[in-house]
């Protein structure tokens, strides 16, 4: 896509962050990326090299390594690489969630233990949340945090828990005993890896993508006390300093996804001819990819108005604009997809285009972090003042 776009409104730091990181995106590009994911492995050579320029932790405060951004910083680094070919989730959890909330709820020791190594990339942490019988219900999750002594006793399973074979630790959502049932108060842990009575098992997934996700089982896992971030009795801000960056990254991942198949489709329909003229002069082709042209460039405005929120620590307005923005971005992608997949015939489904691949990925941007569903429920409820319904 031309360079008209919404990144005109940004800062030149910010223009020639996007600028450098698609340079090293491209470098690795779609080929990369899915043969990466085809065998199972992690795109380790492109996360060194993205943590080393300082890009994976460009939003982490910069005396504890990071580049002393915001979270509109990262995800401008996710929608580049994303573009590129190269739409890195665990961007979504690492950095984004783990260091956010480490960062602004961490004791100073829990800062110096991890965000050094969240920021150059040499430590990943995954989050989980996710429970079977909770899914979207946050409120019904059913890990409890039990004290032992100095010490805190984990129990509970999560689902779809991704990238923990790539992470050092896991940064888990619980409630406290005596907060096992009613609305959640919830309180967070770092589990590390390997801790005793950790276990994970990889979910089989369509997805083609290097992060695999997990189902976990955590019996009675024994945690030191410095293993709480923040406050047992903080209650959901704290979480809610993670989420909202998850779910502006989410929409990030999506809108990557989006451009790099429309750039694509626009290649492609430029020079494909089996009539007289490129097909790309049908406007039964041309519409649609303008419009997707439009519904990318609105997404990405929003997106870059959750962050700004986010960065202003504005936590309950950057909530409603970060829901919008996943929304918008997620239903942009998975039209977009599906369009590029179109213009490129029987080319659409090679995996020589790697553009089939996408259709199961932009699905992501629907269901995770929060349904679109539940992010319409939600714009409802509080922005429209509707009653609920569930
Ligand atoms: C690729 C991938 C990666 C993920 N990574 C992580 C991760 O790293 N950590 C983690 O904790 N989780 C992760 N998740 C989980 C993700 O956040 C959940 O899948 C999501 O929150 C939805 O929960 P669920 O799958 O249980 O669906 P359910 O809650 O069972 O929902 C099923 C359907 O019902 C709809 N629905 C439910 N309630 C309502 C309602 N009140 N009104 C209208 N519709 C409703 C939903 O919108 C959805 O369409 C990941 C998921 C995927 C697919």
């Amino acid at each position: 896509m031309s360079a008209i776009g919404s990144q005109l409104l940004e800062t030149p730091e910010r223009r020639a962050l996007r600028q450098a990181v698609g340079d090293l995106g491209r470098r690795y590009g779609s080929t990369y990326y899915l043969a990466k994911a085809r065998a199972g492995e992690p795109a380790d050579e492109l996360w060194a090299e993205a943590g080393k320029a300082g890009y994976l932790g460009v939003n982490l405060p910069a005396e504890y390594g990071g580049g002393g951004g915001g979270i509109t910083d990262l995800a401008i680094v996710l929608e580049e690489l994303g573009t590129a070919g190269c739409p890195l989730l665990l961007l979504i959890v690492s950095p984004a969630i783990c260091g956010t909330v480490i960062a602004r709820y961490g004791t100073e020791e829990q800062k110096q233990r991890w965000l050094p190594g969240l920021a150059d990339g040499s430590r990943r942490m995954a989050f989980g949340i996710t429970e079977p019988d909770a899914g979207s219900n946050a409120h019904r999750i059913s890990t409890v945090a039990r004290r032992d002594g100095e010490d805190w006793l984990l129990t509970g399973r999560k689902v779809f828990v991704s990238g923990i074979d790539h992470c050092d630790a896991v940064l888990f959502v619980a409630r406290t005993e005596d907060a096992r049932t009613g609305r959640l108060k919830p309180c967070l842990f770092v589990v590390p890896r390997e801790t005793p009575g950790f276990e994970f098992r990889p979910i089989p997934m369509e997805l083609v993508a290097p992060e695999k996700q997990f189902q976990v089982f955590l019996d009675d896992v024994r945690l030191p006390a410095d293993a709480l971030v923040g406050d047992e009795d903080a209650g959901l801000l704290q979480l809610f300093a993670g989420l909202n960056p998850e779910r502006v990254l989410t929409a990030a991942f999506s809108l990557g996804l989006a451009r790099q198949a429309l750039g694509k489709a626009v290649e492609y329909a430029k020079t494909r001819t089996v009539w007289s003229t490129p097909i790309g002069a049908h406007q039964g082709l041309a519409h649609p990819l303008a419009q997707c042209a439009v519904e990318i460039e609105l997404a990405r405005l929003m997106t870059q108005k959750a962050g700004l929120l986010c960065d202003a620590g504005e936590d309950l307005a950057a909530g409603e604009a970060a829901n919008m923005a996943k929304y918008a971005a997620g239903e942009a992608a998975a039209r977009t997809v599906d369009q590029a997949v179109q213009t490129l015939g029987g080319n659409g489904l090679t995996q020589e285009y790697g553009l089939g691949a996408l259709l199961a990925a932009t699905r992501v941007g629907r269901v995770a972090p929060v349904s679109r569903e539940m992010v319409l429920n939600f714009v409802a409820q509080h922005t429209l003042g509707l009653p609920k319904s569930y």
